[in-house]
């Protein structure tokens, strides 16, 4: 079977790549499995240059086409904060709760009208150490003023769909999985990765 391997250690992220990727009827590695991976530094100023930068060094490891994630999310109170850092935003270790008590306590005060945030992804695809394309996906909202659900990770329980008026956590990941800035980024990859494939 065809074969792409997500260069990611954040198995919520391969969980939600793979049900994405499902109609692609290709098989969808995590790295585990592929001995020694070097931890790749994030330290890029955009979510396509660390995306890519993932992607190429990691696949030079797994000679098989590879694709990184790259996501985060944009509040605009913040300026676009957490940005790229969303993942170390309340500290060193990427800490969920942390994050989001830090994110409720920034916009403390700040009313509804004035929460709008959105997810950004950046997928990069590539093989043998070259990047083959980028793609970009987002998915706007609004930040809750608590934490609400289960399901999930990261800021799923404080981001709010306009459409459905529930978190990202309460939704689950049937609905998540059809609207989110992952599913729009690997939407527009897909195509390209079924002719990766195919040559
Ligand atoms: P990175 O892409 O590994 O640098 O980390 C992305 C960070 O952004 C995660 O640790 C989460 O905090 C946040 N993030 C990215 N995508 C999502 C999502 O789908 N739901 C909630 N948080 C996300």
């Amino acid at each position: 079977m065809r074969e792409v391997v997500v260069a990611t250690r954040n198995r919520h992220k391969v969980k939600e790549i793979r049900k994405i990727l499902g109609d692609l009827k290709v098989k969808v590695s995590s790295l585990e499995g592929f001995g020694k991976i070097p931890e790749v530094v994030e330290d890029k100023k955009t979510f396509e240059e660390n995306a890519s930068k993932k992607a190429r060094i990691i696949s030079k490891f797994t000679h098989r086409l590879t694709i990184a994630d790259d996501s985060g999310l944009e509040v605009d109170a913040l300026g676009g904060k957490p940005g790229v850092r969303s993942a170390r935003f309340a500290g060193k270790e990427q800490d969920y709760i942390k994050n989001n008590k830090k994110l409720l306590k920034a916009l403390e005060g700040i009313p509804s009208r004035n929460r709008r945030a959105r997810f950004v992804c950046a997928i990069s695809i590539a093989k043998d150490g070259k990047v083959l394309g980028v793609v970009n996906g987002a998915c706007a909202g609004k930040i809750s003023f608590e934490m609400k659900g289960k399901t999930g990770f990261g800021y799923d329980p404080v981001f709010v769909s306009p459409r459905y008026g529930k978190t990202f956590a309460e939704l689950g990941p049937k609905i998540k999985n059809r609207i989110s800035h992952r599913y729009r980024a690997l939407k527009k990859a897909k195509g390209a990765i079924k002719r990766f494939l195919d040559n």
